[in-house]
């Protein structure tokens, strides 16, 4: 496919998503804009993330920080006022890096990597706001604090380590019906007095919209199927 068809087919999914999200937060009674979309361009080169930013979109997310590091230096000296979500598991050996390049992350998970953020901090390291990532369907291979865990473990990020947690992430199980998880979500969230809900991905964004996300992440239905 030509370049310029391909950039035509993204901007074409890019928009049908963002007029799908605002009329399923108009559609739950919310204002049209109450949900964020982030852009999740994982495993995009520059050459596909291009036309959302030329669209003037700047909310992007990405899983891994070694791809970030690759292709989002560049693109933020490129577009002005770009906000970056780290989306998937940090490892302790790349705080330091995660740090330098995302303003927003997203898989705050556990105590090991609340504490490498304070030594980053006390190393003068300035840093930015996170989600605590909820592990709502308590799956053994996933991430996150379960359900039952997650009230102590946000107290030790905001008193103790003295984070700026703003809300909380969950990714609910395949194959399992999302809505019962976006609800455990924010019930989480309001008992601790968080306000910022990020969940929703391709294939479930207009739920978690109704089920009072203020952030989805979708990927595929923007970029395409990847390969
Ligand atoms: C990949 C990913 C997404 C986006 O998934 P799509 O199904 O492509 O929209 C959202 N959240 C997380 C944590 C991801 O890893």
């Amino acid at each position: 496919m030509s370049e310029m068809l391909e950039n035509k087919e993204t901007l074409g999914r890019f928009q049908n998503v963002v007029d799908r999200l605002a009329s399923a937060c108009v559609q739950s009674g919310r204002k049209g804009d109450a949900a964020d979309l982030i852009a999740v361009s994982k495993t995009y080169d520059a050459a596909h993330i291009r036309p959302v930013l030329e669209a003037g979109h700047r909310a992007f997310g990405e899983n891994r920080v070694q791809e970030a590091k690759d292709k989002w230096p560049a693109l933020k000296h490129e577009y002005e006022g770009v906000e970056l979500h780290l989306i998937g598991p940090l490892q302790t050996n790349k705080v330091k890096d995660a740090l330098g390049l995302f303003d927003v992350i997203q898989t705050l998970d556990r105590e090991k990597l609340a504490r490498a953020f304070v030594k980053a901090r006390a190393q003068g390291v300035s840093l930015p706001s996170f989600y605590v990532q909820v592990n709502t369907g308590c799956e053994p291979q996933k991430a996150g604090q379960l359900p039952d865990a997650v009230d102590g473990f946000l107290q030790m990020c905001r008193e103790e380590c003295q984070l700026n947690v703003v809300g909380l992430m969950c990714i609910p199980p395949v194959g399992e019906s999302a809505g019962p998880h976006f609800d455990l979500l924010t019930h989480i969230a309001a008992r601790n007095g968080l306000s910022q809900l990020s969940m929703g991905m391709s294939g479930d964004f207009e739920t978690a919209a109704a089920h009072g996300a203020t952030a989805v992440r979708v990927g595929s239905a923007i970029f395409g199927q990847r390969g």
